[in-house]
């Protein structure tokens, strides 16, 4: 995917691509921040698994910034106000150690892994895995969820491993490209993960001084995820319980180490508030409510009021996940996913696997920071509330963010306005051109 994106990018001669840089330090000025330059280090991965820095030094000028990284870590090196995991829930629906103490719980991160042998197609007494193909003829395959229910292996590795912070879940697994005979594995949750903290942060502003004491970082998460597969038998013969992968062996690097993702898959780190402090439906542009009631079309619903100032439009179930491995377990001890997860943890919302009914407009003011003015973040630290954030964290939805931030940078520069003080009209300018441009759809 790097390498494609670079291609793709290299045909723009304006463009100056650092990669494998991360910020170090950032320069700003004026009462409403204003960021000037940012300082960036290359990272490297040690031996040992950490991501540290290197040696390589650059600093980058300019008069708007984009914050599009999983971690918020532009909007987090400035004044920042906003929340942690779920933190904006009612309080109610907390533990009691997270109403007034540390951070709230994000969502469970996922590390994906290699393996091979996989027999495509195949189906296990349990009849529950979906086998697609792309029109290029790749393979993919999901679910899993009656195996991951009902089968002891699967149920056993759950019960022993669960309560040191690690799972597994239903399955999706694709091929890595057609003809492959080796597949990248989504099925490994990695729980009490504080996305915000990486081991080369440790000792600066950068790292949170709030993380929880049963927290890990970034770094050792992945570390010890990694560590797991090498060496738990028990975690494959569990993952041989599904349809397909009953010959699966893990594919391994030149060090004998198994090959996983470069990086955790995080679900949810920080929310941007847009107003102070507050409830998941009134400090952030995008809520809960305008995402669980979005109506059918213009002027109705509870996202009636993002019509005027929308840059496009996010659909997604609302896939919260799960924030501890209890939550992955009924009331009477049985193994619940999905729609089943969101009623347990928020009964009063009605979720089902079908909730929201409709897409929902989002605001332009999700992208921007309230005490920065030349700043766009369309990652995961837009102001979206952290059941908004549920909706609003997959692939299609994350482009539409992207696309407008790109689209307001561009304007910002040409029509020298700072992305903060956009007025109504400019942001009808931003979306006639997402339109024109980009072939956005802004109507239900
Ligand atoms: C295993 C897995 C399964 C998923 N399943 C689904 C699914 O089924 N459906 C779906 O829709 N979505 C799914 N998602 C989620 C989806 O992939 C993400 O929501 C989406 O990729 C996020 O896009 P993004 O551009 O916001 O962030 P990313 O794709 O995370 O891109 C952020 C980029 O910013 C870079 N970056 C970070 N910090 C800095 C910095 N300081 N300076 C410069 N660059 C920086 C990062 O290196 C990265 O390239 C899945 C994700 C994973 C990992």
């Amino acid at each position: 995917m790097a390498s494609r994106l670079a291609a793709d990018l290299s045909q723009y001669p304006n463009l100056r691509v650092l990669y494998g840089y991360d910020i170090c330090g950032v320069s700003f000025s004026g009462a409403l921040s204003q960021i000037d330059e940012l300082q960036l280090k290359n990272v490297v991965r040690s031996e040992g698994g950490s991501v540290e820095w290197g040696s390589s030094f650059q600093s980058v000028s300019g008069s708007v910034f984009v914050d599009a990284s999983a971690d918020g870590r532009l909007v987090r090196a400035l004044p920042f106000t906003g929340s942690v995991g779920r933190g904006d829930w009612p309080a109610d629906r907390l533990d009691a150690d997270e109403r007034g103490a540390g951070p709230s719980p994000p969502q469970a991160a996922t590390l994906m892994f290699k393996v091979t042998g996989v027999q495509c197609g195949a189906q296990n007494r349990y009849g529950d895995m979906d086998w697609t193909q792309t029109e290029q003829g790749i393979w993919g395959v999901s679910g899993g969820r009656a195996a991951f229910a009902d089968d002891p292996a699967i149920i056993s590795f759950n019960e022993t491993y669960g309560p040191k912070g690690f799972a597994l879940k239903p399955l999706n697994a694709a091929q890595d490209g057609a003809g492959s005979g080796e597949w990248w594995v989504n099925a490994l949750l990695v729980f009490n993960v504080d996305g915000r903290a990486r081991n080369r942060d440790r000792g600066t502003d950068f790292f949170p001084k709030d993380i929880r004491p049963d927290y890990k970082t970034v770094d050792d998460a992945w570390v010890q995820a990694r560590a797991l597969l090498k060496n738990t038998p028990e975690l494959l013969s569990a993952l041989h319980r599904f349809g397909g992968f009953e010959n699966a062996r893990l594919v391994l690097d030149a060090g004998g180490e198994p090959i996983v993702g470069q990086t955790l898959y995080l679900r949810e780190t920080v929310h941007l508030a847009s107003a102070g402090n507050g409830s998941e439906n009134e400090c952030f542009t995008l809520t809960t409510a305008a995402c669980n009631k979005a109506g059918a079309k213009p002027g109705t619903g509870a996202d009636a009021g993002n019509y005027d100032t929308r840059i496009g439009l996010a659909y997604y179930w609302s896939d919260i996940n799960a924030y501890k491995f209890e939550d992955l377990k009924s009331a009477f001890g049985t193994y619940i996913w999905g729609g089943a997860v969101g009623q347990k943890l928020r009964p009063e919302l009605g979720i089902t696997g079908d909730t929201p009914e409709n897409p929902v407009y989002l605001s332009y003011r999700c992208l921007t920071d309230p005490a920065v003015s030349n700043l766009l973040v369309p990652g995961y630290a837009a102001s979206a509330s952290s059941f908004a954030w549920a909706e609003l964290r997959t692939l299609p939805n994350l482009c539409v963010l992207g696309d407008a931030a790109g689209v307001s940078a561009a304007y910002a520069v040409n029509h020298g306005v700072a992305p903060l003080h956009f007025t109504e009209s400019d942001i009808a300018g931003v979306r006639d051109a997402l339109v024109k441009y980009c072939g956005a759809r802004v109507e239900k």
